[in-house]
């Protein structure tokens, strides 16, 4: 296996940030928004609340699935991941029984069209996200893309609890030096909270019917002024994507070009 874990961060009991390094190789260029692969062989234990696998492998099998990477696209010593443990899953449960310094086998492509690259420096961007879908964001934003012009960026972020709002220090910290940049998040679950939750509770395709974007920036985003990006949950990107046609948002196709970006992961 080519990469080394050098870091974990649990986020949350069901959520981790993954550090990996090569071990004697050089990562590739990539642009914020791709995945790369992750694979660990079937022999590697799983995490001990992990149901039994669902299928039998040959010990030697590298399990493989790819991820949004979160890191900055100028990283160049390692690449950063969010992953949420899918108990059930033939390859989280396996990723969240590692520890620091094991081993791992990391893609050396990093691909996917989930990027800012066809939208016009300055168009203002709304990247919507529920749970570990805030990823490709997180290396969007430290790669940069706010830049020096006057383009507003704003991320919804959903997530079950307050504690799986993977990376909110970092949009916080980003909203108090930026007045270009508006933090948005929300969680549904908040009966299980252990302190008032005093903010947002609404589903992120509520808060954007609501308006919250267009209160945020004072300017009403519109096909032709903003990009919008939809990642994670399929209901999410779905119930969104339903909206954003009515307001004659198109979808953002390789020989079509329009304004809504999707990285589904159902
Ligand atoms: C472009 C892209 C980017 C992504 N980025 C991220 C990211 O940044 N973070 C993140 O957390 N995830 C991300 N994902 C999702 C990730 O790739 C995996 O799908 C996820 O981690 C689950 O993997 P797993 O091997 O644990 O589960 P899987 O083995 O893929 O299983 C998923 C579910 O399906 C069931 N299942 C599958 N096959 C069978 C079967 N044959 N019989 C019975 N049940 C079955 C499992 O029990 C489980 O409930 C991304 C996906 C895509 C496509």
């Amino acid at each position: 296996m080519n990469a080394i874990v050098t870091q974990i961060i649990q986020v949350s009991p069901i959520m981790k940030i993954f550090r990996v390094a090569p071990d004697g190789w050089e990562l590739p260029d990539f642009i914020s928004g791709q995945f790369a692969s992750l694979a660990l062989p079937a022999s590697s234990e799983r995490v001990a609340d992990a149901t039994p696998d669902y299928e039998e492998y040959e010990a030697d099998k590298l399990i493989k699935r790819v991820y949004s990477v979160a890191s900055s696209s100028k990283s160049k010593e390692f690449v950063e991941f969010y992953i949420s443990l899918v108990r059930s899953g033939a390859l989280t449960p396996r990723l969240f029984n590692l520890q620091i310094g094991d081993r791992i086998e990391l893609g050396k492509k990093m691909v996917g069209m989930f990027t800012l690259e066809q939208v016009p420096e300055d168009n203002n961007v709304v990247l919507v996200a529920t749970g570990t879908g805030v990823a490709p964001y997180v290396s969007m934003l430290r790669s940069n893309i706010l830049g020096g012009g006057s383009r507003k960026i704003a991320v919804i972020h959903g997530a079950a609890n307050s504690w799986d709002l993977g990376y909110s220090s970092e949009l916080m910290l980003l909203e108090n030096l930026s007045d270009r940049f508006t933090y948005l998040p929300t969680i549904i679950d908040v009966d299980n909270e252990h302190v008032r939750w005093n903010g947002d509770t609404r589903f992120v395709q509520d808060m954007w019917a609501d308006g919250v974007v267009e209160k945020a920036w004072g300017v009403k985003p519109t096909p032709e002024n903003t990009h919008i990006f939809l990642c994670g949950n399929p209901k999410m990107v779905e119930s969104m994507f339903e909206m954003l046609e009515k307001d004659k948002f198109v979808e953002h196709k390789r020989k079509q070009p329009g304004q809504i970006h999707i990285e589904s992961w159902g």
